[in-house]
């Protein structure tokens, strides 16, 4: 090959986490084709890596995926890739998961696009849909036969082999998009010769494909081998070998069948072996994954793809195996960043949209200006209009899953605050507002969210004050290495105006606290007289200045209430019969209930938990002394 040589032990010892995490922050911050990342890694003999997935059959599968990857970009993956539907079918799904990945999940994605069923004109299509996403890697490939069908056919108007894709989209698009194609390490089934497929694997890079993905192997002795062969035949370019970890018998059987994949000997004997055992198949493939990676790290392969196969299991062992991960890594910003190039300056943000970060950049995604990293205008702030689309989030489930989580038929207000208090011990992935379970800097206050929570005050946001942890913390941690994090306490929640009154009661006591409150209707009550930012997360690093990537402020506050006020109907209150007790129950929450923020200003001293003890105190005392007055 023409990577150099790295041996993978070496490379989990020199690779401090830091480093590594400076280095995948330059790499994800260096958006556009592909291919100036992986020079950049052939440059400092760093390994790299990639995921692929498929889109999934069913709407809850697709909300699982996001999930999914979102997670498995915290193992670092130089990029990841969503596959094209094998005839063309699938292909909007296709196109829609890979822009909400590229938008949404702070990983670039590189397009799967075949030319089975497509014309010029429907290519063309789909490349501007990708563009307009953001994307700018595109893996040209003629596609396999549909289903059913044994040759493949060219479209009347469309491309007959990959390489006229790869023409098509240079001289469309230039260098816009980074270019990857597919190659064979076994032939392709319907070569006419191994010499010939080489012959037209060179013709795609010199139609400007900048490099190229193979079909999975395991025989690693082929593999090095058909380098070989490419280098001697002038192909130049990075080959990123295919490794497909295998996760069960039957599946792995099927697979190297229809690819036609050599099987080594001792391999088949050892799976057959083990071939009832699904935990041990797993097992073995994770080991055998390792030991492969391992081979072709060792013999100057840098850049591996990972066939996921939607899974994740695997591969992340495989990952730990290598020594390429952490468990934890902090972000650039207590946020995920965008890689919409446009958005790439973005470092403030709105707390509010904390936990549903993709309704955020839907609503703000036409915006284009940002006076100090800040999208928008504060003072007006422009947000797209609030559309159903963002209330019916994909991620929250399908209606029966939200009926299984949320509650089958609540009858009283304690039910309800029983789903709050169920998400603040884990019981429950998701609510209306927040997309993702608890994170890891909720554990510690986790006990008196409960505690509010069951008191009627239904928490859909929290931080704890932070003063000066180190920026590695793996808890409250993000930014540059050797810098430290600050944060203000900060509580957001819903509660009826009875429990608004108690608070504001004893706020006098508390000079520190700072709270904005204001329901449906609008209606506002606050002691807040500075309507401008207050920032409630800030670090500081060597030789910068201080960055403030979070904050509260009125004027957005009012365009979050909206959103969160309606997904109290759109979410909850449509799960039910439109007649029945528990539509009526969430109606009159959604009615009656102030959404209140809450921010403690004393991030030295302040304990926004124990005003809290205090205020469900006063309650449980005036509760006391109203059954005993009943009682006298
Ligand atoms: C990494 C990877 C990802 C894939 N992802 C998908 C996917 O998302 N969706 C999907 O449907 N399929 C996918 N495939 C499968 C792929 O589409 C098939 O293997 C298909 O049969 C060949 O595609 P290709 O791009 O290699 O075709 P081509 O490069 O066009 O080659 C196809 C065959 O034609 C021959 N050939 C090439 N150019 C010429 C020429 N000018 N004249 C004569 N013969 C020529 C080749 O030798 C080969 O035998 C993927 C394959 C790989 C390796």
């Amino acid at each position: 090959m023409g990577e150099p040589c790295v041996s993978s032990l070496s490379l989990s010892e020199a690779a401090s986490r830091e480093e590594k995490t400076a280095r995948f922050e330059s790499d994800r911050k260096s958006r556009g084709p592909l291919i100036n990342a992986i020079r950049r890694a052939i440059e400092e003999k760093r390994p790299y890596y990639s995921f692929e997935f498929f889109p999934p059959k069913t709407p809850a599968g697709v909300s699982n995926l996001f999930n999914r990857i979102e997670r498995m970009a915290m193992l670092e993956p130089m990029f990841v890739d969503v596959t094209w539907g094998v005839g063309g079918n699938s292909s909007q799904l296709t196109l829609d998961i890979a822009s909400n990945i590229q938008q949404f999940c702070s990983v670039e994605c590189m397009l799967h696009l075949t030319c089975t069923n497509m014309t010029e004109a429907t290519t063309k299509q789909a490349l501007e849909t990708a563009k307009k996403c953001g994307i700018r890697n595109i893996l040209a490939l003629r596609g396999d036969p549909p289903r059913g069908l044994d040759q493949w056919e060219q479209c009347p108007g469309g491309f007959a082999h990959a390489v006229d894709l790869v023409k098509f989209i240079r001289k469309e698009y230039g260098d816009y998009f980074g270019i990857a194609v597919s190659g064979y390490p076994e032939g392709h089934v319907a070569a006419v010769s191994r010499e010939d497929d080489i012959k037209r694997l060179r013709e795609k890079i010199e139609a400007g494909a900048d490099f190229v993905m193979t079909q999975l192997f395991y025989d690693v002795d082929i593999f090095f081998r058909w380098v070989d062969q490419c280098r001697a035949a002038g192909i130049t370019c990075p080959i990123i070998p295919g490794i497909m970890p295998i996760q069960n018998f039957n599946g792995f059987k099927l697979m190297t069948s229809f690819c036609k994949t050599s099987v080594p000997g001792d391999i088949l004997a050892n799976l057959e072996a083990i071939q009832h055992d699904d935990a041990r198949v797993k097992q073995y493939g994770i080991d055998l994954a390792i030991q492969t990676c391992q081979r072709l790290l060792a013999g100057g392969v840098l850049g591996l793809h990972f066939y996921t196969l939607n899974l994740e299991r695997s591969v992340a062992h495989i990952l730990e195996g290598l020594g390429f991960v952490s468990h934890k890594r902090t972000g650039a910003l207590p946020w995920k960043q965008s890689l919409v190039s446009r958005r790439a300056e973005e470092d403030v943000r709105p707390i509010f949209w904390a936990n549903r970060p993709q309704s955020y950049l839907d609503r703000t995604v036409n915006w284009d200006d940002f006076p100090n990293g800040r999208w928008g205008n504060s003072a007006s702030p422009a947000f797209g209009e609030l559309l159903d689309y963002h209330l019916c989030s994909i991620r929250t489930g399908t209606r029966e899953e939200r009926l299984q989580i949320w509650c089958r038929a609540p009858t009283s207000a304690q039910d309800i605050y029983g789903v709050f208090a169920n998400y603040i011990d884990g019981q429950i992935k998701r609510l209306p507002w927040c997309e993702n379970p608890i994170q890891l800097e909720t554990v510690p206050i986790k006990e008196c969210l409960r505690r509010m929570n069951h008191k009627g005050y239904l928490t859909i946001n929290s931080q704890p004050r932070v003063n000066g942890a180190p920026s590695s913390d793996p808890a409250v941690g993000w930014g540059e290495p050797n810098g430290f994090v600050y944060q203000k306490a900060y509580l957001e929640f819903f509660c009826s105006p009875a429990n608004l009154d108690k608070m504001i009661l004893l706020l006098v006591d508390y000079p520190h606290l700072q709270f904005t409150a204001v329901n449906q209707l609008n209606m506002r009550r606050s002691n807040n007289q500075n309507t401008g930012a207050n920032a409630v997360t800030w670090g500081v690093f060597p030789g910068k200045e201080i960055i403030q990537p979070t904050v509260v402020e009125d004027s957005t506050f009012v365009v979050w209430k909206d959103e969160a006020f309606a997904l109290w109907l759109s979410q909850w209150k449509a799960i039910y019969e439109s007649s029945s007790n528990s539509a009526s129950l969430i109606q009159d929450i959604h009615d009656t209930f102030y959404l209140v923020n809450l921010v403690d200003n004393d991030y030295i001293n302040g304990d926004i938990f124990g005003f809290f003890d205090r205020v469900m105190q006063h309650d449980g005392k005036k509760e006391e002394e109203t059954k005993r007055r009943k009682q006298d």
